[in-house]
């Protein structure tokens, strides 16, 4: 079902388009920028939504932090009814989307179970942000890109100073049941504990969440600190399991699943792309552990 409530306002020229879970966002001012482009199935929702609020004009630019199917599942369709839109992502995420492999996976992920239905429009990137860059979308308003790899070598962070608001993505861990966070060091634990420490080193005010509610003022600066925590207990219970089940990484997939995904009520990522990312995290921990073996000596190599 689309839903057609009215968008959410977050700040003064800021709005979230589309459900909370899957959301869009709109920076307005002389050349509005989007952020994020959810799934496929939402692209006529975020759309209409950003026609209510723009009334004639056109975002000039949609920045997308990664290219995961729930973050740039309607860029395709959004490019198709504003062709002028500018799509912007990392050098990396911009390789990503021309392979076959990944179009591929995008869509089937954004099928939701159903076959025949359309799922998914290729893309490709007109700008590769670095980080540093800024993008002025008014004078004395600016995004700012900040390149945060670790949940994916593509994820990129946005940043608006003016606003104390900050764009993460899953670059901060996801909220799960009551306090709990759900950590996302899909590529590598180490270098997503480097990014989430130097976004810690921001000041932030708003903080955007992709995959439910946004944090403002107190609740917005704990949210990374407490990511870092969250991130240091998930990789010390991965190793506790991997030791417990001697290297079984599919008891402790399943070990996993059942305290973390299973109790989530509700709305929840689909579980196929949840297992998926469950398992590169217990890879991610595992490589962690046999470089540490490596490291003192231990692995008799
Ligand atoms: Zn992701």
């Amino acid at each position: 079902m689309i839903l057609r409530s009215d968008p959410a306002k977050i700040a003064e020229n800021f709005h979230c388009l589309g459900p909370a879970p899957v959301p869009s966002f709109l920076l307005d001012g002389e050349r509005p920028v989007m952020f994020e482009a959810g799934i496929y199935l939402y692209g006529q929702h975020y759309y209409d939504q950003l026609v209510h609020i723009l009334g004639e004009r056109r975002p000039e630019y949609l920045l997308l932090t990664h290219v995961h199917f729930d973050h740039c599942g309607a860029a395709g369709y959004l490019k198709r009814m504003m062709p002028g839109l500018a799509i912007g992502t990392s050098i990396e995420g911009s390789e990503i989307v021309k392979k076959q492999s990944a179009i591929d996976l995008i869509t089937r992920l954004n099928r939701f179970g159903k076959d025949d239905v359309p799922a998914f429009e290729p893309f490709t990137v007109d700008r590769v942000l670095e980080d540093g860059d800024e993008i002025r979308v008014s004078p004395g308003l600016t995004v700012r890109v900040i390149r945060t790899p670790g949940h994916t070598r593509d994820m990129t962070t946005y940043y608006i100073p003016e606003l104390k608001a900050m764009i993460p993505s899953e670059s901060v861990g996801v909220p799960g049941r009551d306090d709990y966070i759900m950590s996302e060091f899909l590529i590598d634990y180490d270098v997503y504990m480097n990014s989430l420490r130097r976004l810690a080193e921001y000041e932030v005010d708003i903080l955007l969440i992709s995959h439910g509610v946004y944090y403002t003022g107190p609740d917005a600066r704990a949210y990374i600190p407490r990511s870092i925590d969250a991130t240091g207990r998930f990789r010390e219970w991965v190793e506790r399991l991997l030791r417990e089940y001697d290297g079984d990484h599919e008891a402790v997939l399943r070990a996993i699943k059942r305290d973390e995904y299973d109790v989530l009520e509700g709305e929840k990522q689909p579980e196929p792309a949840y297992l998926l990312n469950l398992k590169a995290k217990i890879g991610a921990v595992q490589r962690r552990m046999t470089a540490k073996m490596v490291g003192c000596g231990l692995n008799g190599a």
